[in-house]
Parts: structure tokens; sequence; C-alpha cells
């Protein structure tokens, strides 16, 4: 019987447990994120995110700039955050305008308050497999779902469909520290369904919905559907969901799967960052 991966579920046992830690030591972890002009996708974001930090007791500070901010502006906008002692995390929300060098205003976040872990430091400590201050929130989610289940890693051979740096690319690195094989597709992947019937688990994060289909997928196959597409105000992933759950033992749903882990996420490495940060001060 196929096993439905539910992060929905996980996801509030592991904020019940942020949410009881910071009351009971009066913790005052802060979350400060920046938000650039009015994508659609992002206010949603942005406020889901707000509402959990709200709910847990984590204070959180939104910036909203407008879609002509100057890259400097922004820039500024970061600095002033690093310098606060206030601030313990600091999340730019993404996609930005075109005109704003992406990589430019991450690497502007002070490695210790990126939540992310998406500057280079830390991006460059997870490569390493080293301790970065925090491990980006998607793919960290994801190994804790697949852990809650006792689904280990260790030697299955893992397809990973997508390389952004935000999923696919950290998500690869921390299924190799976990010593799976893991072959990466991307959009220029030649015969992406020799792959996937070879496959062990298939993680989907390409933003393209029933890119996965039954037939490309053996039996007994675990699967992981990060991607979210909006189809006729409905949300679906990557995977389409209804024939390939007959072959899976394991699957995760959208919604209710990986994206309440990433918020999830995103609150525990809030919290993390604010013990790390009070016992430097120590
Ligand atoms: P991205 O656009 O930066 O990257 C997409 C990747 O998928 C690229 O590497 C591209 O080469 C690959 N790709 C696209 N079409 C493909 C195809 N037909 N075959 C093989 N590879 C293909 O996107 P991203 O930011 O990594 O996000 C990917 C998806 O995951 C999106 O749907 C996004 O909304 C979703 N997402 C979900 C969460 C969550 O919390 N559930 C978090 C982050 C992203």
């Amino acid at each position: 019987m196929t096993v439905i991966l539910d992060g929905k579920l996980l996801a509030e046992k592991i904020t019940a447990k942020i949410r009881a830690e910071i009351l009971k030591n009066s913790l005052k972890p802060k979350l400060a994120v920046i938000k650039v002009g009015d994508n659609p996708a992002s206010l949603i974001y942005v406020r889901n995110k707000q509402k959990k930090a709200l709910e847990l007791g984590i204070e959180s500070v939104v910036i909203e700039l407008p879609s002509n901010v100057s890259e400097e502006n922004l820039l500024e906008q970061i600095y002033i955050l690093n310098e606060d002692t206030e601030i313990n995390a600091i999340l730019v929300q993404l996609p930005l305008p075109e005109h704003i060098n992406k990589q430019r205003v991450i690497e502007a976040i002070e490695p210790i308050k990126d939540v992310d872990g998406f500057t280079s430091y830390n991006f460059g400590r997870l490569a390493l497999g080293y301790q970065p201050y925090s491990f980006p929130c998607t793919p960290k989610g994801i190994i804790r779902l697949l852990d809650e289940y006792n689904i280990s890693l260790e030697g299955k051979k893992a397809v990973v469909i997508g390389r952004s740096n935000i999923v696919g690319k950290p998500l690869s690195i921390l299924m190799q520290r976990r010593n799976a094989t893991v072959i990466m597709a991307h959009s220029k992947t030649v015969n992406l369904k020799e792959h996937t019937l070879s496959a062990d688990i298939v993680v989907s994060a390409a933003g393209h919905p029933y890119l996965i289909t039954e037939d490309m997928i053996n039996k007994g196959c675990i699967i992981v559907d990060v991607g979210i597409n909006r189809i006729d105000n409905k949300l679906i992933g990557d995977i389409d969901f209804n024939t390939v759950k007959e072959k899976a033992s394991y699957i995760t749903p959208v919604p209710g799967g990986i994206g309440p882990m990433t918020i999830a996420m995103l609150m525990e490495n809030t919290l993390e960052l604010y013990k790390l940060q009070k016992s430097f001060e120590l």
C-alpha cells in the first residue's frame, strides 16, 4: 500500500515544538523579510511566513520595497538589518526584478543571519560537508520528512529533477551526504524517463505540471513532489499524483507535502540563528 508522506502533519509537530520552546524560555527570535514589488505569488508566500511566525511567537518584520527600487537602496536595507542586533534572520523573497543583481543582494546578507542558507559562505560549507549556519529550507524539509518515515537514502539511486540553487542543487548535495547516488536532471536532460525508470527515489522540482507520469517510474519508487503549479486556481505539483500514487511506495501530496515543511524549516532556522547569536553574546 502506498504511504502518503504527510508534510502538513510533520510541520505541525515541528512548529508546535518551536512554539513551546519559545514560550517556555521567553525567547525573542526576530525574522526580517524583504519583499520587492508585488508579484502575487510572493505576496502569498510572505503573508504565510508572517502568519506562521506570529503563531509561533517569532516576531517578524516585512520591508516592502517598490519594484523600481534601486539595487543600492535594496543593499542599504540589508546592511541596516545586518547591523540591527534585534534581527536574527534575514530573508529576501525571490524572485527579484530583472534590474537587480540577485547574487549581489544575497551575498550582502551576513552569513549568520542568512536564514535560507543561500550565501556562498553557507552554500560552500554545505557543499564541502561542513555545518553551515543554515541549511536551505526546502531541501532540509525534504530530508526531515524522509527521516520521519525512516526512509534511508544510503545506497539508493535518486533522480533530482531541477538544478536551481534553492532546491535541486542543495538537495542533491544533502542526498549525497546521506550516501545516495544522485543524478541531477534538468531541462536539457535527454530522455528523462530512462533515468526515472531506474530510480529508487524521484524528486521533482521543475515547476512543470504532469512532468512525471506513471509510465516513468518503477513500482515501489519513492516520490517527492516539490513543484507548485497553479492550474484553474488549483495548486498541483509536477507529478501526475493520481496515477503515480498507484505505483509508488511513498509519495508527497501537493498541497500538504513539501510546502508546509519549507515554512516549518524557515521557522526552525530562525530560532536556531537566534540561539546561535545569543550564544556568541555570552
Ligand atoms: P527554477 O525555475 O529556478 O528551476 C527549475 C529547474 O527545473 C531548472 O533547473 C530546470 O532546468 C528544470 N526543469 C524545468 N523544466 C524541466 C523539464 N521539463 N524537465 C527537466 N527539468 C526541467 O525553479 P525552483 O525555484 O527550483 O522551483 C521549482 C519548483 O518548485 C517550482 O514549481 C516552485 O514553485 C517549486 N518550489 C516549491 C517549494 C515548496 O516549498 N514546495 C519551494 C521552492 C520551490
